[in-house]
């Protein structure tokens, strides 16, 4: 029989150690890179194929912000999502209302899970699953600790140090068998306990063994604006560049075209990538073809000259200079005009050395020096059927064509 796993998604917290600066939005409603943090949250669970429900904890003052992180989950898996129930006075009595709101929906075992960590991952909720599916009633994710601990003597003042061995820093979701964990809030609910900061806590109250699974150092939750400034670097860079990109409105497209020459050598330099070959490509600078015809290609779409105009050959200063940075510079420009590179596109043009195997390392080298998603980089290659100078082996050519967006301006129309 398939055991049916549902989890509650903690989210009625105040947040007040974010309280200081004046707004009062609870945490998990922040903005975490366009979206709010709960809305990823519950993502992370709504697309795990183990499990069938997914039910929130939210605060009665918090509907609308509520409403709002849902309109921004993912739409495939929004059917598993339940109506969300509102918290209690603390996280025990919120989870005991989540637990509650199960009761009728054929549940086996629940995870329990802070709204807060937007970054659990499928790794880490199969590890609690393994350890459910082996028949432990309480499972707890943790990592262990790696920071030298201290402890302040209450009474002496002092520091001492704490012996770490054996510590854990828990984390969720936690996982239960889901009888046993709603008769652990049941009885401390009736024994007037509400100070449990976590569930595995009542478990160990409860004479319940807590089984660890591994954790994740990334599972990490948001409590201060330090932890939000991590999440925000911590987004993917495809989420990051989706993010604000309909608002660039004037999409432009340019066009560059570079050769170089070969001289005696041992490597050639392509798209940033050093590639073993009897000649190299001779040059002012490193002689990399392909980042040159990219440079003229977003310099051609901003209207702002070309590679020679900035970097002239004449001056000393870029003489064996790495390419990347003339390609930087351009990306530069079109950040200044508030814009945003969308795509490049890049044709090389020669007999050897063979292009293919070092496609995809080239895409990461390009990507890294635009900041780009690697998705957004394309990377071709062909020969010229042994015609004309790429024929002969005298040289290679590369034609690049790159995609700009910028903001619509005024005074570009005057
Ligand atoms: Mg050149």
């Amino acid at each position: 029989m398939k055991l049916r796993v549902a989890v509650i998604v903690v989210a009625a917290g105040r947040g007040t150690r974010f309280s200081s600066d004046g707004d009062r939005q609870p945490k998990q409603y922040r903005d975490l890179v366009g979206r709010p943090v709960v809305s990823r949250t519950l993502d992370a669970f709504l697309s795990h194929p183990g499990i069938a429900d997914v039910l929130a904890v939210i605060h009665p003052d918090d509907t609308a912000l509520y409403d709002q992180a849902v309109a921004a989950i993912d739409p495939v898996g929004r059917n598993k999502l339940r109506q969300a129930v509102f918290g209690g006075n603390t996280r025990q009595e919120s989870v005991r209302n989540g637990l509650l709101a199960l009761k009728n929906g054929n549940i086996h075992q629940v995870l329990i899970h802070d709204a807060a960590r937007p970054f659990v991952s499928h790794a880490v909720i199969d590890n609690v699953l393994e350890k459910l599916a082996e028949g432990q009633c309480a499972v707890l994710p943790a990592v262990p600790v790696f920071d030298t601990l201290k402890r302040l003597g209450e009474v002496t003042h002092r520091l001492e140090t704490v012996d770490r061995t054996g510590l854990w820093a828990a984390q969720t979701p936690q996982g239960f068998d889901y009888p046993t964990v709603l008769e652990g809030h049941e009885k401390a609910y009736q024994a007037g306990r509400t100070d449990f900061t976590d569930d595995t806590a009542i478990a160990e109250w409860q004479g319940v063994a807590v089984s660890l699974a591994e954790g994740d150092p990334d599972n990490f939750k948001i409590t201060s604006r330090s932890d939000l400034d991590r999440a925000k670097k911590r987004i993917s860079m495809t989420d990051r560049y989706n993010s604000g990109l309909a608002e660039l409105g004037d999409v432009r497209m340019g066009t560059g075209y570079d050769v170089h020459a070969f001289e005696d050598g041992d490597a050639v330099i392509l798209g940033g990538i050093q590639i073993a070959h009897d000649k190299r490509l001779k040059g002012h600078s490193d002689a990399d073809v392909v980042l040159h015809a990219i440079t003229d290609a977003i310099l051609g779409a901003i209207g702002d000259g070309d590679i020679g105009a900035h970097f002239p050959p004449s001056d000393p200063a870029w003489k064996g200079a790495s390419s990347d940075r003339f390609l930087a510079d351009a990306v530069r420009r079109v950040a200044d005009r508030g814009g945003r590179l969308a795509h490049l596109d890049v044709t090389i043009v020669c007999e050897a050395p063979k292009i293919g195997p070092h496609r995809e390392a080239m895409r990461q080298s390009i990507a890294g020096i635009c900041e780009l998603p690697v998705s957004r980089v394309s990377v071709k290659a062909t020969t010229s059927e042994r015609l004309g100078f790429t024929g002969r082996r005298e040289g290679i050519a590369a034609l690049a064509g790159a995609t700009v967006r910028l903001p619509f301006n005024d005074e570009d129309c005057t």
